[in-house]
């Protein structure tokens, strides 16, 4: 079951999430003049420290590269074509990874650098490679640090804005929950900077309808790509993922540290559970002509949710690619369900049956025990 089936508020979210993808806009961490707050920083910082040490997963998507970029080469943000985004992004990445590492490093703790396009996110084989990193990190207890690919992204396949972005690393990892800091403290019936009668949403069940995005139609931030629109394109794919999210004001310091003790901010909660929206996703997806037979003990494992081993794979037919959609079938011939190969047919035909820890002798590299992630099992 997952972890935030019965929270109510963004402040029990908080507490109960296991692994939380936290997203930070330009417009907290950068100043106007392109100056990096460090303060702001260190303690934000800080909260994730807390909630490291607290034995959470944190992974941090931080926007800012391009604005700091812009200083340091003494540019105005203004009518910038897409190479300069991409070389200031160049600049300002470096220092804004530079200046987390020093904060974090003051916590004892470490940040790896991940940088993303949009088709890192879409494309199978990517994909699963970006995954098994940002786990790798986790598993070693560092902290991911997640910023969009500008440099080599290109207008048609920008993300452009972090709020999406975030949200599909939070697909990736499988993460409870999302948190976006942004200026405003959450949804609104309204534009309360213009509307009096605007009232604040503190909890969405219904997933983003028509009306819920008719109240969110202006964009209210004037610096960041994002705005209210990005914010609820983002929920619906973290959503739709079965993670919950949580739209705060970042503006203070120590905004996750806030959001524990209870500030105003919205949280919008998944109807269907992490499980279930794999499973669905799973079962959706084309899949090829590739089959792998289980034995008898690795079909009941899987049934146990247990991640598929080579050892128990007596048969591979078809012609399948790494990251490709497998039918998984009995001794029997029945359907057992679909999985996601991390091991091409020729490889799975080399390492069926054989034991895990004789794959790198077998195909001269491993990319871990399993030939399928429990993770990616969906099971008839
Ligand atoms: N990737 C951009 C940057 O780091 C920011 C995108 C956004 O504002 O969401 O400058």
């Amino acid at each position: 079951m997952d972890a935030l089936t019965t929270v109510e508020t963004a402040q029990q979210a908080m507490e109960e999430a296991p692994t939380i993808i936290v997203k930070v806009g330009s417009a907290l961490l950068v100043r106007e003049n392109g100056s990096i707050r460090r303060e702001w920083m260190a303690a934000l910082v800080q909260d994730i420290a807390a909630l490291v040490k607290a034995g959470r997963r944190v992974v941090l998507v931080s926007s800012g590269a391009i604005r700091v970029g812009l200083r340091l080469q003494g540019r105005e943000p203004v009518q910038l074509g897409l190479d300069e985004k991409q070389a200031a992004a160049a600049l300002g990445q470096i220092r804004l990874a530079e200046a987390y590492a020093d904060c974090f490093a003051e916590q004892d703790l470490r940040v790896g650098q991940i940088l993303l396009t949009q088709e890192d996110t879409e494309d199978r084989r990517r994909y699963l490679n970006a995954r098994a990193t940002l786990n790798r990190l986790l598993d070693w207890g560092t902290i991911p640090l997640v910023n969009e690919n500008d440099t080599v992204a290109t207008a048609e396949i920008r993300f452009g804005d972090n709020d999406r972005l975030a949200a599909r690393v939070g697909g990736m990892v499988g993460a409870d929950l999302l948190v976006l800091l942004s200026d405003i403290d959450g949804l609104y019936t309204g534009n309360p900077k213009t509307e009096t009668s605007a009232e604040h949403l503190p909890l969405i069940t219904t997933g983003i309808t028509p009306e819920v995005e008719a109240m969110a139609g202006v964009e209210r931030s004037a610096y960041s790509n994002g705005g209210m629109v990005t914010k609820l394109a983002a929920a619906k794919i973290a959503l739709g993922a079965g993670c919950a999210m949580i739209i705060a004001d970042g503006s203070g310091l120590h905004p996750l540290q806030a959001l524990r003790e209870g500030v105003k901010a919205t949280l919008f909660k998944p109807a269907l559970s992490r499980h279930s929206a794999r499973q669905a996703w799973l079962v959706g997806a084309l899949s090829g002509n590739g089959v792998l037979v289980l034995d008898e003990g690795a079909a009941r494992a899987v049934r146990q949710g247990k991640s598929l081993l080579p050892a128990g794979v007596s048969q591979v037919e078809g012609a399948f690619g790494r990251g490709d959609t497998v039918q998984l079938r009995g001794l029997d011939g029945s359907d057992i369900g679909r999985g996601i190969a991390i091991y091409d047919s020729e490889e799975a035909q080399a390492i069926a049956g054989k034991r895990s820890a004789d794959i790198a002798g077998l195909l001269g590299e491993t990319r871990g025990p399993n030939l399928i992630h429990a993770d990616d099992l969906a099971l008839f």
